[in-house]
């Protein structure tokens, strides 16, 4: 895809509950082909921003556009994932007692059902795939292992696996690092730029380490509203932001 060109557009964007606006004015333009970090404090309005362009909130006002002209507050939040947004919750939900490779093709069958996917022959375009995403999450060792056995980290890891088998144009991850290693946190960093090589990754992150490693441009969020955006070490620097984090 072109680089450059607009794949997430909010403009304007509000949401208050009873009466407390916890999104303020947003706006946010991620391009197609970027990776995005937000930051912010607690209570910032990270969680509800990423409700909001995954269709489990709607707002009160302003705009909310994916890959052009798709008003997303016109969608409910299943429509918005077949569209090809992709979400990671903090907390891995991986099934426990099935093998890595499995969880994969669980993911990746989607509609098809479990029962055609587990007892059926995979086409060869299928086992590709899985190979693939195998490779890109660090799992080709552990492929026939229980996820169970897989550390916190590999189920974070096998969790963005299952997400990609769904081939999302654009990729939300909430804290991937969260209870990982130092060694996982450092390569969680290279796995999510190999995948913004070929899509939009909207990271919401409070380990500044990672952020770091990411270097990626960031937004910082705070009432609702854009503190600051830039290059880490800019909005690091911004006497605003340090006022907010060290104001908490
Ligand atoms: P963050 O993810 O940055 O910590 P949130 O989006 O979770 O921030 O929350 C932003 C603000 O909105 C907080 O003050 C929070 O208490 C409030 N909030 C979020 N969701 C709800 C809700 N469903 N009902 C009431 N208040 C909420």
């Amino acid at each position: 895809p072109p680089r450059g060109e607009t794949l997430l557009y909010l403009n304007g964007v509000t949401k208050s509950f009873d009466g407390f606006k916890a999104i303020n004015d947003l706006s946010l333009v991620v391009a197609r082909g970027e990776m995005r970090a937000i930051i912010g404090p607690n209570g910032a309005g990270k969680t509800t921003m990423m409700d909001i362009i995954t269709g489990k909130t709607r707002p009160d006002a302003g705009e909310v556009y994916f890959a052009g002209n798709t008003d997303l507050t016109r969608h409910d939040e299943a429509e918005i994932a077949s569209m090809g947004i992709g979400r990671k919750f903090q907390k891995p939900t991986v099934f426990e007692s099935h093998t890595v490779e499995d969880n994969l093709v669980l993911a990746l069958s989607g509609q098809r059902g479990i029962f055609s996917t587990l007892f059926h022959k995979r086409s060869e375009s299928d086992s590709k795939r899985i190979d693939t995403i195998l490779e890109t999450v660090r799992l080709t060792a552990k492929r026939h292992l229980p996820a169970a056995d897989l550390s916190h980290g590999q189920k974070q890891w096998l969790e963005i696996g299952m997400l990609l088998a769904q081939d999302p144009e654009l990729l939300l991850v909430d804290e991937p690092v969260a209870g990982m290693t130092d060694a996982e946190t450092e390569e969680t960093a290279k796995l999510l730029r190999e995948i913004a090589e070929t899509r939009s990754v909207v990271v919401v992150e409070h380990d500044m380490h990672f952020v770091r490693a990411l270097g990626v441009k960031v937004t910082c969020l705070h009432e609702g509203h854009v503190l600051a955006e830039g290059p880490l070490d800019q909005v690091s620097a911004d006497p605003r932001v340090i006022e907010v984090y060290l104001g908490r």
